[in-house]
């Protein structure tokens, strides 16, 4: 009887090991950036079924509207007009990353006077430019500059057409939290390769896409994510998407 017991317990023990880790370590995506790029905004999947995916990530919604900030499992939407709502689980979303927050690599960093500085300085702390990386920077920043986008209409115009549109946010003095994510150079058309940010601040009122920032210090917590999960549309019909184009990206990231 207590064969079978520790024999029953050791089979439950590698059936639900794996599912654990397979949870905790993945980046998972919707969609891919490329699809993004070429105007598919209609909404994919729930922002409900998301949250089983993860606590921290970025994204946007159903037509573009809005910038997405997860954040310690809730997910705000930061809309063009400035203001912050959390979005409804039934909202849905096109594009979204997110993962667990697992930080193996915590620091509180010194001063930094533009996201560029920023980078270089999350860079020096990882073990390889070849993983992904969940990120969360939270301080007192002395200066933040946000970008969100309005909702668009059918037939959706491309991505570099909407950011023309953008509306963009400077803020002074203003604690809060950056998430996202850093991928490799080799994962581009698919994700956005290197830092992807997007700030909400500690009011949960304010924040959008990161554009730049600067501080005179801040706590770094970083995930190492050496999986990535991607659900990729199935909706965007038979017409295969144009290679991803540098400077497009760039245009609509920076
Ligand atoms: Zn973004």
């Amino acid at each position: 009887m207590l064969k079978n017991l520790v024999a029953l317990f050791a089979a439950l023990f590698f059936l639900v090991l794996p599912a654990c880790a397979e949870d905790n370590s993945a980046l998972y995506q919707l969609s891919t950036i490329q699809a993004l790029l070429a105007g598919h905004y209609d909404g994919l999947a729930s922002v409900g079924g998301l949250k089983k995916y993860g606590d921290i990530g970025l994204g946007t919604f159903d037509r573009l509207d809005g910038e997405m900030v997860v954040l310690d499992g809730q997910v705000y939407q930061v809309l063009a007009d400035g203001t912050v709502r959390v979005a409804p689980d039934g909202s849905t979303t096109p594009f979204a990353t997110v993962a667990f927050a697992r930080p193996t690599i915590v620091r509180e960093i010194g001063a930094f006077a533009t996201l560029a500085e920023l980078e270089r300085v999350l860079d020096a702390l990882l073990p390889s430019a070849n993983l992904f990386y969940a990120v969360r920077v939270q301080g007192r920043f002395d200066a933040l500059k946000t970008r969100s986008v309005p909702p668009q209409r059918k037939p959706y115009p491309k991505l570099s057409e909407v950011v023309k549109t953008q509306a963009v946010f400077d803020f002074r003095d203003l604690a809060g939290t950056l998430v996202g994510f850093r991928s490799p150079e080799f994962a581009k058309g698919m994700t956005v390769p290197g830092y992807h940010l997007h700030f909400i601040d500690d009011a949960r009122a304010r924040g959008g896409h990161l554009l730049d920032c600067a501080a005179s210090g801040a706590k770094v917590e970083i995930t190492v994510l050496p999986r990535w999960l991607v659900d990729l549309p199935e909706q965007d019909g038979a017409a295969a998407l144009p290679k991803t184009d540098d400077e497009e990206l760039r245009k609509v990231e920076k």
